[in-house]
């Protein structure tokens, strides 16, 4: 069984301070797979110095050196796409095709950050001043199980097109993903503590930078709740805060929508990463009038098409639950569907038949109301629910009926999808299937989140502007 005994600090991969052994899980099999050792809050301060010590090199550098550091780090974590995919396989249970996506994913994040930095102006004049972009500082970066590689890479590219140092606050769930990443990367060769990473749980490694003093900006991704006491825990050092949290994301079905054509975009979107996702499309809107039709159709598609099972099997679309306690949870929220009173149109409690695992059934729940607590509640599986609305209007009002606002889906005649998309309060609107577009700004309005990640707007959240008055112009 592989150990994970190293975190890395100042450049180099050391042994932790912290004792604790946390066991490491492939939830296809529920088998222990290893264990990671994890840090503690000695080491985020042996961290958070080593970053500080880097900072005002790092703070210096051009945007030529900054490129170059970029594309090093894109280089180094492409030689290592097909270790990671593995990591992700194994520790994670994506799919092989998602699995695939997210290596990927992990690697083209330095390219993207790359480009927006080539555009971007860390200077610009303004009347009669000159406003110089100034890196914030020493940020913390806090990562979820469910896509931990990604925004490793994501977050310390940004971090690093900003000219920042960072401490990064991995999923302890995900620490072989981490560890695939962290080797990769250092091969890169960046200066000492320019990125240090910890391995830790939340509670304290995510808790202790929080509130450090010399961590100037926290950019978390995770659940609501945690990320709520994050911006309690760093108000007293008034850190900058990004946060992008959870979604219960609205998938509109306008009426004209021929529904043998929208079926697999719907079951893309709701299904998406085995269902955890944070802009998964988990409430399906269908008009009443064409709510029966549409139903036996998605049951149908689901039954046939839909296939979970192991994620190295290239025909799965759905792999295994991260973990024990995150199928429970799922568990319980189809349990509570069926005690609210929704109708289950296909899928149930347990395992699907033959797997062993933390397998899910997948679950459409119909009858529902938008006040029942499975349709307001984040479910993070692949468990979708239908609400049937009246007119145009209606849809709107259920859509926006909701404390998140990270993402949402129109299907249907491009003029109305439109005209729909306008009115969504939603940090971000797909129609009709549309591709991602990595360098547009990612985050949630309402409670699923704090500013933007990505592209320009991304990238100024890792910035200071400063404004010279009475400085020659540049
Ligand atoms: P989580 O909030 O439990 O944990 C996220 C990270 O925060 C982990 O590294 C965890 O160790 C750490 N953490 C926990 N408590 C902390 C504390 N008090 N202080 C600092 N750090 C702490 O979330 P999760 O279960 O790992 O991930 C699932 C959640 O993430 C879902 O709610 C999902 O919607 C959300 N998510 C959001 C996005 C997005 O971009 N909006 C993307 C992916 C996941």
């Amino acid at each position: 069984m592989r150990i994970i005994e190293h975190i890395y600090i100042d450049g180099r991969l050391v042994a932790p301070h912290g004792r604790e052994l946390f066991d490491l899980h492939n939830p296809a099999t529920g088998e222990v797979i290893g264990q990671v050792r994890l840090g503690d809050v000695e080491d985020v301060n042996a961290a958070v110095a080593a970053a500080k010590r880097a900072l005002p090199r790092m703070a210096r550098t051009s945007k030529h050196e900054r490129l170059e550091m970029l594309q090093a780090l894109h280089g180094a974590m492409r030689a290592h796409v097909e270790e990671l995919r593995e990591a992700v396989l194994e520790e994670y249970g994506a799919p092989v095709s998602r699995s695939t996506w997210m290596a990927d994913y992990a690697a083209d994040a330095f390219l993207a950050a790359a480009r927006t930095l080539t555009d971007y102006p860390l200077e610009r004049e303004i009347g009669t001043a000159r406003v110089v972009m100034e890196p914030v500082g020493v940020v913390g970066l806090i990562t979820p199980w469910n896509s931990n590689a990604g925004f490793i890479c994501n977050k310390l590219a940004y971090a690093i097109a900003a000219g920042c140092t960072a401490v990064i606050k991995p999923s302890e769930m995900s620490a072989t993903q981490t560890e695939v990443v962290l080797r990769a990367l250092h091969e890169a060769g960046l200066p000492a503590g320019v990125y240090n990473v910890v391995n830790g749980r939340g509670a304290d490694v995510g808790a202790a930078i929080t509130v450090h003093t010399d961590v100037a900006k926290i950019s978390f991704t995770g659940s609501t709740a945690v990320g709520k006491a994050i911006v309690r825990a760093s108000a007293e050092s008034l850190k900058r805060v990004t946060l992008e949290l959870g979604g219960k994301s609205p998938t509109i079905i306008l009426d004209d929508a021929d529904p043998d054509a929208v079926i697999p975009g719907i079951i893309e979107a709701g299904f998406m990463n085995s269902g955890q996702a944070c802009v998964a499309g988990t409430r399906v809107l269908v008009s009443e009038t064409r709510r029966a039709g549409f139903e036996a159709r998605l049951k149908a598609a689901i039954e046939t098409r839909v296939k979970v099972g192991d994620p190295r099997d290239p025909s799965t679309t759905i792999g295994p639950m991260v973990s024990r306690p995150q199928w429970e949870r799922v568990q319980r929220y189809i349990r509570l569907g069926l005690e609210e009173g929704a109708r289950l149109l296909t899928g149930s409690e347990g395992q699907p038949e033959g797997l062993g695992g933390y397998f899910v059934r997948p679950t459409v729940f119909t009858d529902v109301r938008n006040d029942m607590r499975i349709a307001r509640e984040e479910i993070f599986g692949p468990v979708l629910a239908i609400l049937a609305y009246r007119d145009e209007d209606d849809a709107v009002a259920i859509a926006n009926d909701t404390t998140y606002g990270l993402s949402a889906y129109v299907f249907g005649d491009q003029v109305r999808a439109e005209r729909i998309a306008a009115r969504l309060e939603s940090g971000r609107v797909v129609i009709n299937g549309a591709a991602h577009e990595p360098l547009a700004p990612f985050g949630g309005m309402k409670q699923s989140g704090l500013g933007r990640e990505n592209g320009a707007f991304g990238l100024d959240a890792y910035l200071e502007p400063k404004t010279l008055l009475g400085a020659r112009p540049a």
